[in-house]
């Protein structure tokens, strides 16, 4: 076997046909201050990402580096792209989640839910029905750094957005801080982080995975899938064999549909969220705290097509 690079770490022999031998972790741009919401837009050629602290949008292109997309961006966090290639971004400070239509103007998709104001949205994920799941912690309600204190109506809870009704409907609410949320490759299983309860002593960490019932709209299940260490789970992605990319203290750790840590990807800086992205869908774009970091893999993001 070849040597891997120095930020593979190998836990499983399966890991070794996801990483290539000879790609390094590459350092894209820093001088950021909390980076989230990774989206790869295949059409031009560039990654849109959140750096919420400073309350912009950015995007990085191959032949341009990075530039303003937009700003202020509401405090916006997680991104993602439905059906139709429109941008969805997920708002702490108006407590929304917003489209971006073709012809430049803004929708708001959803402010409240079971009758009260949203949180703080934090990640987002389409289904292959167009339907919208995202998350709803606290965590963007808590301090001024990620957009400004203010007053929970409701506890945390994870949605399913009807794109027909317009309506959000909560779909698991035994949660303490839902997080980053993503399907396997068949749409079968939700996987959502559970990063806690903010302040708790012994705060409920874990990544648990759910089924989606025959209806297609409500869930079942929701044990715990895996716990990450060091750190906790905020953001992942998953690839085209089902394994989960996931944001960890230390970089990204891989694990497989049974659980298990495959490996992981050593980042000097704590990531965060990440997606896949490029020409084939195979390249990793990591947003880890004050810096976005690329490496091309030997697989492809699940739904890298759409
Ligand atoms: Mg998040």
């Amino acid at each position: 076997m070849a040597p891997t690079p120095a930020c593979i770490e190998i836990q499983d022999p399966r890991f070794e046909q996801l990483v290539l031998f000879n790609a390094e972790l590459e350092l894209l741009a820093e001088g950021f201050r909390w980076l989230e919401g990774p989206v790869w837009f295949g059409d031009h050629r560039c990654l849109l990402f959140s750096d919420i602290p400073n309350n912009r949008t950015l995007r990085w292109s191959e032949q341009h580096g990075v530039s303003t997309f937009l700003e202020p961006s509401d405090f916006a966090n997680g991104q993602t792209r439905d059906l139709q290639g429109r941008l969805i971004q997920c708002h702490h400070r108006s407590r929304c989640l917003t489209r971006l239509e073709h012809d430049g103007s803004t929708t708001t998709l959803v402010s409240q839910a079971r009758g009260q104001r949203l949180n703080a949205p934090n990640d987002v994920v389409v289904k292959g029905d167009g339907s919208i799941w995202f998350s709803d912690p606290l965590y963007g309600l808590m301090n001024d750094y990620e957009g400004g204190r203010q007053n929970s109506e409701q506890p945390p809870a994870l949605y399913r957005l009807d794109p027909t009704s317009g309506i959000a409907e909560a779909v698991a609410t035994d949660f303490d801080g839902p997080n980053g949320l993503a399907f396997s490759p068949d749409e079968q299983l939700l996987y959502v982080a559970e990063s806690g309860a903010p302040g708790a002593s012994e705060p409920r960490q874990s990544i648990r995975r759910f089924r989606v019932n025959a209806d297609g709209r409500s869930l079942s299940g929701g044990d715990v899938f895996h716990r990450i260490t060091p750190g906790w789970a905020d953001g992942f992605r998953v690839d085209e064999h089902g394994n989960l990319w996931c944001g960890a203290a230390d970089g990204v750790h891989v694990i497989a549909p049974d659980g298990t840590l495959l490996g992981k990807v050593l980042v000097p800086r704590r990531v965060s969220n990440l997606c896949f992205g490029d020409r084939f869908g195979s390249r990793l774009f990591l947003c880890a705290s004050t810096a976005l970091y690329a490496l091309f893999t030997a697989t492809r993001g699940a739904t890298w097509q759409r």
